[in-house]
This record gives C-alpha cells, structure tokens and sequence, in this order.
C-alpha cells in the first residue's frame, strides 16, 4: 500500500473508531461502561470477530481482556500471531449487554454497520468468525458453528474460518483440540497467502 492510502486510510478508520466510541444507536448505551470499538492492528490481515465486551472488557474499554481473552492471546501466541502485528479484533456489538446475555437482532442490527465498515477499512485476508452469534450475525442467521467451524468459506471475497469461541473452550475443553486444528489451518493459509516464512513454533 503507498504511503498517502496508507495515511487516508489511518483517518478513516480513526474517525470511525471515535464515532463507534460515542455511538447511542442501541439501548446497550445505557448501560455500558466503555464502548469496546477493537484493539490490535488495523494493517492487520487477520481479523477476529466475537460476540460482545464481557464484563473486564466493558471495564477497561479493550477487546477480548478476561479469561477468554487471555485464551485467545494463548492461541494466537501459539500460532505465532500477536495482537500488535496481526490481528485485529472486534465483536458483532460494540457495547456489553447486561448480564453477558446474547445480543438482541435490533442491537446486532444497529451495529453491524460499524463492523462492515471496519472490515471494510482493513481489508483482512483471512477473516476468524469466533463462536456462534458472530458466524450468525456476519454471515447466515441459520448457521451451526458445530457444523460449519473448521471448513474455509468465502464470503464477499472474503477468506473466512469460523471456530468456537475461546469462552465455549473454557467450558467445555473437549472443544479445544478441534478449535487448535481450525487455527492450524489459519496459520497454513496465513503462510500460502501473506508469508511464506511466518514463524510458529507449534505449526
Ligand atoms: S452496541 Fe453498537 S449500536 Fe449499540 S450503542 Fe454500542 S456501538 Fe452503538
């Protein structure tokens, strides 16, 4: 990328980080402490999607913080991939829904705008869709993550890989070893595409 769509492109997706930081357009601002807009880097050409800010994350303002966040940061640092090189994360909703509940279709549907838009913006080679409400909410309401995770699907010129969300992995460990084969084909996939001589120490 030149330099000057380089820079546009910063102020683009700054601008539309301080909007998404001010947004009322769901009942969730009401009842939110920060708004989580994403964190990592927005040059980054993988981007997770998750479901919602979770309690820490509503705290403190930052992407996937908590225990399934630092789960997430165990299985990127696996994979070779860091938060401030690689990855860009975001979620489905900005804000944190009362209770850690699943985000209502009115909310989702107010803010999906803001995640097209950031999509958008980075331009990822590989999408990572973490867990139901966002395989659902991004690409198809009738979706199963059972039955879809793992398999490589294409959307809107996308590359997209859906798996279970880190908080799934938490309560069920079983899930774990799937979920490391679905980011092991992230990391293959990565190598084909983006770099050839990206370094993993586990794949
Ligand atoms: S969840 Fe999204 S649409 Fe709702 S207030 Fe937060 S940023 Fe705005």
């Amino acid at each position: 990328m030149g330099y000057l769509k380089h820079a546009k492109m910063n102020t683009s997706f700054n601008l539309l980080q301080e909007e998404i930081k001010k947004c009322t357009k769901c009942e969730l601002c009401k009842t939110r402490t920060n708004v989580v807009a994403g964190s990592g880097n927005p040059q980054a050409k993988i981007m997770l999607i998750g479901e919602g800010p979770g309690y820490y994350e509503d705290q403190k303002g930052v992407a996937f913080i908590g225990k399934s966040g630092q789960l997430l940061d165990k299985i990127l640092a696996a994979c070779g991939f860091t938060r401030e090189e690689h990855v860009f994360i975001s979620n489905i909703v900005k804000c944190r829904p009362p209770e850690n509940r699943d985000p209502t279709p009115a909310e989702r549907e107010a803010c999906l705008p803001y995640l097209l838009q950031q999509i958008e913006l980075i331009h990822p080679t590989i999408i990572i869709l973490l867990g139901a409400t966002a395989l659902k909410g991004l690409i198809d309401p009738r979706a199963r993550i059972t039955k879809e995770r793992g398999e490589w699907r294409t959307w809107h010129h996308y590359l997209v890989m859906p798996t279970y969300h880190p908080s799934a992995l938490l309560r069920n460990p079983s899930l774990k070893r799937p979920a490391w084969e679905d980011f092991k084909k992230v990391v293959a996939k990565y190598r084909e595409l983006v770099d050839p001589n990206h370094f993993s120490a586990h794949c």
